[in-house]
């Protein structure tokens, strides 16, 4: 079959040895259930272009639910949508399966063995958005590794573009034109000429405008969330996507620059703080309106619909810069400590945002000493060590601890024994 072609050699090469054991066993199982399984869309691509890809989505031919529950037997953690025929089944070490029924026709199976690639195949990946991203490559035994690739993805990876599958694919689902962007920079790839026509008319159209708050901005959030942002955002502005998203909205140098910046601060940020990667991309957000007037700004929050804990985040971010520069800006203070207290209530996606926005070297570079080393900043004695030192299980240890880390973070009390010395001393028994 001319769109076919063995690429068993490639999974073999790209892939680790665990998740070649883990994609036979899935491809075991649906051949012993009379299903057919495949690798497809991101992961299928990334094999190609020789990128690491962690999300392991798999379409069967055959009935998702049901090949998803046979793992149940297996004591494997199954969650399972019978609406949308689709499903997630769990591994031990914690790897995720996403599987989904070829659409269209799954009502036909099981069968015996009908053909070897069915249309519903097809049909599923026709309704994916780009080339690139609707090829799959089988994990049955008996086909492993044939990759089946009906609208020339190999093709088009070769050539470096990014195309859609038909002119109707922006007005079907206009996030393809934020999918696009976001592509293209990633991956280096560029636009295929029709397509650029077909997005740039769809963003002239108006389209963007139907979507939902919440469906703009998951894709403004995994925008914002990829390694270099700032790429996408200013092709977002090439191609005039910024003006009809948030009408009025202001872009300039400052705002580009802030962009830039957190690009490049992102890798030096703690990875301690909790849940600080799903708050990050507030800070781009911010970066973004950060020229734009006040009435613009608030329209384009409201815009995304965002809950209540977030746009508490993007207004501090935008109306506390003033005060962050004054208090953190003087030339001999504030000491380490004072840091630590202005900025420890703020949430680290502003703390980012206010290094990357301001234009005082002080400031930033005190606010990076804060994210990176101050914010886990704690006495070398704990709690267990001043009751080991008699003192009574009260909230004066909590007082005694806290005034420990201030001397500490300001270089006072350096070691274990200095810190023994100052409570024995300053908080007698
Ligand atoms: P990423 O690395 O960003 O996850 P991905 O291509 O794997 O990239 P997903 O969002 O995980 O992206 O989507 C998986 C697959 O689903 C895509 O490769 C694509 O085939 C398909 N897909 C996702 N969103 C759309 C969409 N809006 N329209 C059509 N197909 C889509």
């Amino acid at each position: 079959l001319p769109w076919t072609e063995d690429v068993s050699w490639l999974l073999e090469k790209s892939l680790a040895p665990e998740s070649i054991c883990l994609l036979r066993t899935l491809g075991e199982r649906a051949e012993k259930l009379g299903m057919r399984a495949y690798i497809v869309g991101g992961i299928v691509r990334d094999l190609f272009l020789g990128r690491d890809n962690l999300d392991l989505d798999i379409v069967v031919e055959g009935d998702a639910p049901r090949f998803l529950k046979s793992w149940e037997k297996d004591g494997l953690r199954v969650s399972v949508h019978e609406r949308y025929k689709t499903g997630t089944v769990v591994f031990p070490g914690g790897k995720k399966v996403d599987v989904a029924t070829a659409r269209r026709e799954f009502y036909e199976f099981p069968v015996a063995q009908p053909k070897v690639f069915t249309d519903s195949l097809k049909h599923d990946l026709y309704r994916r958005d780009f080339t690139v991203n609707a090829m799959a490559v089988s994990i049955n035994q008996s086909t492993w590794g044939v990759l089946v690739d009906f609208f020339g993805g190999r093709r088009d990876l070769g050539k470096k573009i990014l195309k859609v599958l038909h002119n109707l694919s922006f007005v079907e689902d206009p996030t393809r034109v934020l999918r696009g962007i976001r592509l293209e920079q990633r991956l280096g790839l560029a636009l295929e000429d029709n397509t650029l026509r077909l997005l740039r008319s769809c963003v002239r159209g108006g389209l963007l405008v139907r979507l939902s708050g919440f469906r703009l901005r998951s894709e403004l959030e995994l925008s914002f969330r990829e390694r270099f942002p700032y790429p996408a955002a200013k092709r977002m502005e090439e191609l005039g996507v910024w003006e009809v998203l948030f009408p009025g909205l202001r872009l300039g140098e400052t705002g580009r620059r802030t962009f830039r910046r957190l690009g490049a601060f992102l890798g030096r940020i703690s990875r301690d703080f909790p849940d600080f990667r799903g708050r990050q991309w507030l800070a781009f957000f911010s970066a973004l309106l950060m020229e734009s007037p006040e009435n613009i700004r608030l329209a384009a929050i409201d815009r995304l619909n965002l809950p209540e804990s977030e746009r508490g985040i993007v207004v501090k971010c935008l109306s506390e810069l003033g005060a962050v520069e004054h208090e953190l800006g003087g030339r001999s203070g504030p000491s380490n400590s004072q840091i630590y207290a202005f900025l420890r209530d703020a949430d680290p996606a502003a703390c980012l945002f206010w290094s990357a926005a301001t234009g005082r070297w002080r400031v930033r570079r005190r606010i990076l000493l804060y994210l990176t080393r101050l914010h886990r900043t704690s006495s070398l004695l704990k709690g267990r060590d001043l009751i080991e030192l008699g003192y009574g299980a009260t909230p004066r240890i909590g007082a005694i601890l806290e005034k420990l880390k201030i001397l500490r973070l300001d270089g006072i009390l350096e070691n274990r024994d200095d810190e023994v010395r100052y409570v024995r001393y300053n908080f007698p028994l």
